[in-house]
């Protein structure tokens, strides 16, 4: 467990026995801790095992506070809540709660990317039952167990995505928006999946982030950073990059696939990233910062763009 201040900690949840790339955080209440996302069930043994050894028990827990419903920021959620923290309320955004109620949908499309992978990777997601739900739609001032949290909508990487500024610690919890650094390293890749990128609404989030004025972020990939202008300003800047990027090899290309293009771009962002981090950092960024998996939401983005007449 590292400690942010005396009542804010993150866990290192050693997804799949890797190091820097899912992050938990822990926000201490009056009415227990609450929990920045719980990340996927394959690493709550995990995140179990830590907060035990931190001297925690599941059935203290008041919340879990989910920046989006990706099944590496909140696959464990049900499963938490019907197995270990029954009376935990569950905070998300209003388009991402009728996934965590009702995954089915959700699974299926994670099934066409992941395939057999799929329970490797990140095992059981458990419906959230209705009563521990709450839904937020952003600009809520929440006060739990005395711990007052701000709740900004700032889609851009998913349409329902939430950041959540704790005002007690000074620290915005802001998911992907932030994109990935590892802990250690101050490379900063953005992490644009499809199908939900959005490029105008991300740079507005970014703009609600630094609004807050925090003296640190929290990357759920991974973890506090207190240089927090450059970071966003960096950020804006790769997104940007990388979105002119792909809009030049969508225009420029025609007869290539996608897959060869996304292939290009990935080969070329990995060398980059090499040139930029140590070796140990590679592995993690290779994961998560997966370039070709950007490609594919850009594309989508600017053939979306374009076929409603702005591009
Ligand atoms: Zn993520």
């Amino acid at each position: 467990m590292n400690r942010i201040d005396k009542s804010t900690w993150y866990v290192d949840t050693e997804y799949l026995g890797h190091d820097n790339l899912i992050a938990t955080a822990g926000l201490e209440t009056s009415e227990g801790p609450l929990l920045v996302d719980p990340g996927p069930t394959t690493s709550l043994d995990t995140l179990s095992s830590k907060l035990e050894s931190a001297g925690y028990d599941w059935s203290d827990v008041a919340g879990l506070l989910l920046t989006h419903i990706h099944l590496d920021h909140a696959g464990s959620t049900g499963t938490i809540i019907q197995h270990h923290a029954p009376d935990a309320r569950v905070f998300v955004h209003e388009r991402g709660a009728p996934h965590m109620k009702r995954p089915g949908r959700l699974l299926k499309s994670a099934r066409r990317i992941y395939g057999d992978d799929m329970d490797r990777l990140w095992g059981d997601f458990e419906p959230v039952p209705e009563e521990n739900v709450t839904v937020l739609e952003g600009g809520e001032k929440l006060d739990i167990g005395g711990r007052a949290i701000e709740v900004s909508y700032t889609p851009g990487h998913a349409q329902h995505h939430v950041s959540y500024h704790d005002t007690a610690s000074g620290t915005a919890f802001i998911g992907d928006v932030g994109g990935m650094r590892v802990h250690g390293s101050d490379y900063i890749v953005p992490v644009m999946p499809p199908p939900d990128v959005d490029l105008p609404a991300w740079a507005t989030s970014l703009e609600k982030v630094l609004a807050w004025n925090p003296d640190r972020i929290f990357l759920t990939h991974f973890g506090p950073s207190e240089d927090v202008e450059r970071h966003i300003r960096v950020v804006a800047e790769r997104i940007d990059a990388f979105a002119e990027t792909v809009r030049l090899t969508l225009d420029s290309t025609e007869q290539q696939d996608d897959a060869e293009l996304a292939a290009r771009f990935a080969e070329k962002e990995n060398d980059r990233m090499r040139s930029h981090t140590d070796e140990a950092y590679w592995e993690a960024y290779e994961r998560f910062g997966q370039p070709r998996d950007s490609w594919n939401g850009l594309a989508r983005y600017w053939r979306k763009h374009a076929m409603s007449g702005n591009g």
